[in-house]
């Protein structure tokens, strides 16, 4: 086992050094665009020394320089000079200009030497963060090489110093290839912070809309791992303070705090693990102070020291956040799910470039990559879980608006139902109030009929159907004042059967009933004024009243009422009884001087001389002074 892995391990050795030895120039042809970085041709040496010159390093022996696999130096943070040789082998057309670009545009101080075969060994660049002694106006470090008219191998020397991460790619362009390649680049960086400052836009006015806070915080994370990715590609130091190279140093360590303060943040906000889950949310809390505590350091610390505990800070947040949303998910969290997907690949790309950076790690890729590749997957993903929130939301308020309309759809259903109940209800009320008020009407009627017939039948003598006893003394006294006021003659006849007694004692009180009721039945067909009154005085006794008559009229009726008793016998159960009556009649303009009894007592003295006088026959009261005329 130990000697296959031995024998590998030499196999690899000669495949390298053949490598080497085989391409230990890039060649430059005509057809050449960039050169290819898995050729190695570079060598390099770190000098503790910095004050070593150009031409001192060319002349340290072979042994002190090491061959480089790639055209890659990546030491993470040292304070040392770094000197890199590359060779090139120019053999492409006089027309063909050449550029060397250096990918990292934050390193403190570059400077390029060019040695070529006609032209000794010279500075072609001295180059440092910010505008100074750049050739080429570009976020890069460009150096237009002059070997066009040169062909044959020349020597590339470069030397850089840095107080980040001593992190450098080489490559030489033909120059249209580049000028071609830049513009793609440049429009893809323009797509990608376009669509992250748009994310970043539209949870601003996301959380102004909806009034939700971790749509601002989600917006103020944007905007800071957006400025810290264009501050890592040296956008910010060339496009915004590119005179100010300290000012990259406070930012770059501040902006990636800020995104990892805001990181916290946002998931604390969006799970809201506040009040449920109280050891994650103190374990949120002290990260939020340590990350807050760091920008506050910022400030005091040097770049390097900043960077290096930004490096440990990032490594403790993105384990913790990630542990976090992930037993979140586990949890059921809502929406930690989504966030746990798309902060991984952020906080994984991070990490993995902390380690880059740190030089703990060895990327085929520029280290900056996997935070690139992580932060784009981050928005995407997260862009996509508020998406589906919104989503959610306004689902919920159209199914809210439609079961309020239905609601109110039934209520109307509910009100129009009862208002018709109510307008029958009413119509119904309406008809049987008025069946009940006719109702009424013609029981008040009836009874007022049934009283009419009552007050008549309270008139009325029981036995001989007319009037009573108490009728004729009402009627007396309201014909005695109508003959005052109107001075009209009031006559009164009484009149008395004859010899009742007898009929009573011979044939009994039925046949004597019989006569009183035959007497009265001919008085009243004798009277024919509609004002006259026939009147039961009392047992066998009538007493007629006749307003406006002359004393002779009343004689006269009285006469025909003795003719209608004399003429014709009363038909009872023993036969055909004979029956005569004796009258008295009286006539009186009513004087207020005068008793009221006055034409009663008369009538009653002219019937007692009709008795005394042999009876069936009249007498009419004679005053006095009538009997002496
Ligand atoms: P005279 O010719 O003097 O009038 O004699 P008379 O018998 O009629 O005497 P009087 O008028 O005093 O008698 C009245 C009698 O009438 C007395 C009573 O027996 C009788 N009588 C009174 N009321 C009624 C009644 O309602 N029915 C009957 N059958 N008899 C009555
Ligand atoms: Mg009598
Ligand atoms: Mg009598």
């Amino acid at each position: 086992m130990r000697i296959e892995r031995l024998i590998l391990a030499w196999l690899w050795l000669i495949l390298m050094t053949f490598s080497v030895n085989a391409s230990a120039a890039w060649v430059l042809s005509d057809d050449t665009q960039q050169t290819d970085a898995t050729v190695p041709c570079c060598e390099l040496y770190v000098a503790d020394d910095s004050s070593l010159s150009a031409s001192q390093v060319m002349t340290l022996p072979p042994a002190a320089w090491q061959s480089l696999p790639t055209s890659r130096v990546n030491f993470g943070f040292s304070a040392k000079t770094f000197w890199v040789r590359l060779t090139v082998d120019n053999r492409a057309a006089a027309t063909k200009q050449w550029i060397l670009a250096l990918d990292n545009p934050l390193l403190d101080v570059v400077n390029v030497y060019l040695q070529s075969p006609s032209v000794p060994l010279r500075q072609v660049a001295a180059l440092a963060e910010g505008d100074t002694g750049r050739l080429v106006s570009h976020p890069e470090y460009l150096v237009p090489l002059n070997i066009s008219n040169d062909p044959g191998v020349s020597t590339l020397l470069v030397s850089f110093q840095t107080q980040g991460a001593a992190e450098l790619s080489f490559s030489v362009w033909d120059r249209d290839s580049f000028i071609a390649a830049d513009h793609r680049r440049s429009l893809g960086w323009g797509l990608l912070f376009g669509a992250l400052l748009l994310m970043a836009l539209y949870n601003v006015l996301l959380a102004v809309s909806t009034r939700v806070m971790s749509y601002l915080t989600y917006a103020a994370y944007v905007s800071c791992a957006t400025l810290l990715m264009a501050g890592l590609i040296g956008f910010n130091s060339y496009y915004m303070w590119p005179n100010s190279p300290w000012l990259q140093h406070l930012t770059t360590p501040f902006l990636g705090g800020a995104t990892l303060l805001f990181a916290s943040l946002f998931l604390q906000q969006l799970t809201q693990v506040d009040s449920k889950r109280i050891v994650i949310s103190r374990w949120l809390r002290v990260i939020q102070l340590g990350t807050v505590s760091y920008l506050l350091l910022v400030f005091v610390l040097d770049y390097r020291t900043a960077v290096l505990v930004f490096a440990g800070l990032v490594v403790v947040v993105v384990l913790s956040l990630l542990s976090i949303s992930c037993w979140l998910s586990l949890q059921r969290v809502a929406l930690a799910k989504y966030y746990a997907v798309g902060w991984f690949a952020l906080l994984v790309g991070a990490f993995i470039s902390s380690l880059a950076y740190l030089g703990w790690l060895e990327l085929p890729v520029s280290n900056f990559t996997p935070f690139l590749l992580g932060a784009v997957t981050e928005v995407v993903v997260v862009t996509l879980t508020l998406a589906m929130r919104v989503g959610q939301s306004y689902r919920g308020r159209q199914l809210a608006e439609k079961s309020a309309m239905e609601q109110a759809h039934r209520v109307r259903q509910v009100q129009d139902k009862s208002m018709q109940m109510q307008a029958k209800a009413n119509a119904d009320l309406e008809q049987k109030v008025q069946e009940r008020t006719f109702e009424l009407e013609v029981a008040l009627r009836e009874l007022a009929d049934t009283n009419r017939e009552l007050e008549e039948q309270n008139t009325r003598d029981a036995l001989t159907g007319v009037r009573n006893r108490k009728y004729f003394d009402k009627r007396y006294i309201a014909e005695q004042r109508r003959s005052r006021r109107e001075q009209t003659p009031l006559a009164l006849i009484m009149a008395d059967i004859d010899h009742f007694k007898q009929i009573n004692d011979t044939y009994g009180h039925p046949v004597g009933d019989i006569c009183i009721r035959e007497v009265a039945s001919r008085a009243a067909e004798v009277v024919k004024r509609p004002g006259d009154v026939v009147a039961r005085y009392g047992g066998e006794e009538f007493a007629l009243i006749l307003p406006n008559t002359s004393p002779e009229g009343a004689r006269q009726l009285a006469e025909r009422l003795c003719s209608a008793i004399r003429d014709q016998g009363v038909v009872t159960g023993v036969g055909e009884l004979p029956l005569t009556i004796s009258c008295g009649v009286a006539c009186l303009y009513i004087d207020p001087q005068l008793p009221p009894e006055t034409l009663l007592a008369q009538a009653d003295k002219a019937l007692y001389q009709a008795k005394q006088q042999g009876r069936d026959r009249v007498c009419v009261f004679i005053t006095e002074e009538q009997q002496v005329e």
